[in-house]
């Protein structure tokens, strides 16, 4: 009976990969084998999201001698140049680095490959200006339960077309400054939304949710070291497709090595179930 019972469990296990986590005295379970991409991928032409007057991404085949690197070409394999910007071309995760003199990477700042995520899906507010914003009110309403490490923004309305819009010019929603502060306070570390920038897109370079974030004063204003949240990243250009609920998720963050302020990077999230931690003792005494 008993082997039986393993024997399943086990079968159970190799579809499932069940972890077990526990975060400032609460225990959640996550299926690794449940993966949620909240990432835009790179594709060459115009079906890839686009800012700030970035080029489209290119790839190109490198030919050297005789050899071509495509395998379509006759080639052994493919090998090709990719040329991008990370801001402007897709989902990308930046740190300090992006306002700050100290040449700071988001190699060396980003560490939290896995942290507690709450998801929350906000409408936005049009200004008498035209302006459309997150405020920090809508914000405020979701009470940041469960201590999370890491704020993920969905915006309203919310449809497909966030995968392949072109926002060069065209004065995209943004968050109210204010927000970068509070999260600031709620010792928020990372932050992910489905815009192209926490801030107007020109807002005469006053970046002020970006700084406010990170716990940078305005520009050219004497920088306290300690302020600084070295270790905190903010991640543009998600999109969280209207199925995934709103909630906590375990989120796995990657990024690519780059020595840069910002790198392409993928975003991926689990879904969490809280646990009594009964229960993972008598799942781990049941198959042992
Ligand atoms: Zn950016």
């Amino acid at each position: 009976m008993q082997l039986t019972l393993l024997t399943i469990k086990l079968l159970h296990l190799q579809t499932l990969m069940r972890i077990y986590l526990e975060k400032s005295g609460r225990h959640y379970r996550a299926d690794l084998t449940a993966p949620i991409d909240i990432s835009l991928p790179l594709k060459t032409g115009q079906d890839t999201v686009n800012c700030y007057y970035a080029d489209e991404v290119t790839y190109s085949t490198i030919a050297v001698g005789d050899f071509v690197g495509s395998t379509l070409q006759g080639g052994s394999c493919n090998y090709q140049r990719i040329s991008l910007t990370p801001h402007g071309n897709g989902t990308h995760t930046e740190c300090y680095g992006h306002i700050s003199t100290d040449g700071a990477t988001i190699h060396e700042c980003h560490k939290d490959f896995f942290s507690l995520a709450l998801l929350i899906t906000v409408p936005l507010l049009t200004l008498p200006n035209g302006d459309q914003i997150v405020t920090l009110e809508s914000i405020e309403k979701n009470v940041l339960y469960n201590r999370p490490d890491t704020l993920i923004i969905r915006t309203l309305p919310n449809d497909d077309t966030k995968k392949t819009r072109h926002y060069s010019g065209t004065n995209p929603p943004y968050l109210e400054a204010s927000i970068g502060t509070y999260l600031a306070d709620k010792g928020i570390k990372h932050l992910l939304l489905d815009l192209p920038s926490v801030d107007k897109e020109w807002d005469e370079g006053a970046l002020s949710a970006h700084r406010n974030f990170w716990g940078l004063p305005p520009c050219h204003q004497p920088i306290d070291e300690k302020e600084i949240r070295k270790d905190c990243t903010i991640t543009e250009l998600i999109y969280v497709p209207d199925n995934v609920a709103d909630g906590l998720y375990l989120l796995n963050l990657q990024i690519a090595s780059f020595l840069s302020d910002a790198s392409p990077s993928k975003p991926i999230l689990y879904q969490l179930w809280e646990e009594e931690v009964k229960e993972i003792i008598d799942y781990f005494g049941a198959i042992l």
